[in-house]
């Protein structure tokens, strides 16, 4: 029996004439996730994406569950390929369906027939087949309501197709889309959250991580690059930009006022994130700030942030809660590598009393007053070290 996947649209049925474009961007993306699992043929009808595998030897467990993680999908299901033929459709859901069938109490079916030409309505099909599993199962009985398990068959162009239940996808709209941007990844719960949720919006990420050594260990950067590496299972191949910190946050904490060092410092970062974005195509940077998470991440301060560099800034979690963030983290799978505790530069050298409701003007003053630090900033930026995120083994980078 033929088993393929079958991919609805959400929100990318919505895009009217430049539907293509994203269809088109999705298709490239299912090809190189699966590429290394066998041949799948991945092709488009009504609206619906189908992979394909070609030989019968190809990995459909892993396929599955690669696909669920791909932007751009509101549902999947894997589906058996049948003939066109009632009596084929009955065979087909009694035995590829048998183990769910087997461990319900309950079922309905639901019939879907695109192809008119097919001799019975839905409501038909429906009625037919249901009895038709009645009778090989009898332990069952119908309830349309909350049934344990939907059994589906879709009528389509080239063949019908049997499955149960669908399953979300990752939604969203496909990565690329939306353009790209460089996300500040910091190994804390925070980012790999914020990463995970704009590139759900179609962009294309890659990651810049402030690393402070000594003060900041191999062990806190080792655990950058695994979240990157998580990350890159929703967004494919990326590149870890690493910043050798050191220098200007040395300068930072002998020089800046001690109530100010924070946000001077992210003034200071975002500042070497625009540089090494600019170099490399990204005309946007994520962060994981929260409203009033901290005292660098009140009004005040977001404003003077935003101000030190001219890229918007992206915060996908600025009216979310710590418990709704981990709650997040702990669904895409990133919240057991942040919670590993190695320190992060943005913890090291905090001042006790940091001033929640910073101006410009004393921020502006306060820079002037460090003539040093744009050569600091400028020799960090050259010196960024370019780490590989690849998705599959055998993958190019862009
Ligand atoms: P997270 O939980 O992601 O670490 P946080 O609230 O602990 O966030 P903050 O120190 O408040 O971290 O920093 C806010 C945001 O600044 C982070 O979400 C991240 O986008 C960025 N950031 C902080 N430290 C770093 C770093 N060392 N390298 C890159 N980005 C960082
Ligand atoms: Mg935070």
């Amino acid at each position: 029996m033929k088993e393929i996947i079958i991919c609805y649209q959400g929100e990318m049925a919505l895009k009217g004439l430049n539907k293509a474009t994203f269809e088109a961007a999705l298709a490239k993306t299912l090809r190189w996730r699966l590429r290394p699992l066998g041949e799948f043929k991945v092709y488009k009808a009504q609206s619906t994406m189908y992979i394909e595998p070609e030989t019968g030897a190809e990995d459909m467990d892993e396929a599955f569950s690669r696909v669920q993680k791909v932007f751009g999908i509101a549902a999947l299901s894997r589906a058996a390929v049948c003939e066109k033929d009632f009596a084929a459709i009955c065979q087909t859901a009694a035995s590829y369906l048998e183990t769910p069938l087997r461990g319900a109490k309950t079922f309905k079916v639901e019939a879907k027939r695109s192809d008119k030409r097919f001799g019975m309505k839905s409501p038909e099909i429906s009625r037919e087949l249901g009895g038709f599993l009645l009778g090989r199962y009898p332990h069952l009985s119908v309830d349309v309501h909350h049934p344990d398990l939907t059994v589906m068959v879709e009528v389509r162009d080239f063949a019908a197709y049997v499955h149960a239940d669908k399953v979300p996808g990752a939604g969203g709209l496909p990565v690329g889309t939306s353009g790209r941007a460089l996300c500040l990844l910091s190994g804390g719960i925070d980012s790999p959250v914020a990463a995970w949720r704009m590139a759900r919006r179609g962009l294309a990420l890659h990651h810049i991580h402030f690393a402070s050594p000594p003060y900041t260990s191999e062990r806190a950067r080792l655990k950058v690059q695994a979240l990157a590496g998580l990350i890159s299972g929703y967004t494919g191949s990326c590149v870890l930009y690493v910043v050798p910190y050191t220098p200007p946050q040395e300068y930072l904490r002998d020089h800046a006022p001690s109530a100010l060092f924070t946000v001077l410092m992210r003034r200071s970062m975002l500042r070497i994130a625009e540089r090494v974005a600019t170099e490399i195509g990204c005309t946007a940077l994520v962060t994981g700030e929260s409203l009033a998470q901290v005292a660098s991440q009140t009004l005040w301060a977001l404003a003077c942030t935003d101000s030190a560099q001219s890229l918007p800034v992206l915060r996908p979690l600025i009216g979310m809660d710590k418990t709704e963030i981990t709650a997040a983290a702990r669904a895409i799978g990133s919240f057991e590598t942040s919670i590993l505790p190695y320190e992060d530069c943005c913890t090291i050298f905090t001042p006790p009393h940091p001033k929640t409701r910073p101006t410009p003007e004393e921020i502006l003053a306060a820079e002037a007053a460090m003539p040093g630090l744009p050569a600091l900033e400028a020799a960090a930026a050259a010196g960024v070290e370019r780490v590989r995120i690849a998705y599959n083994e055998q993958e190019e980078f862009a």
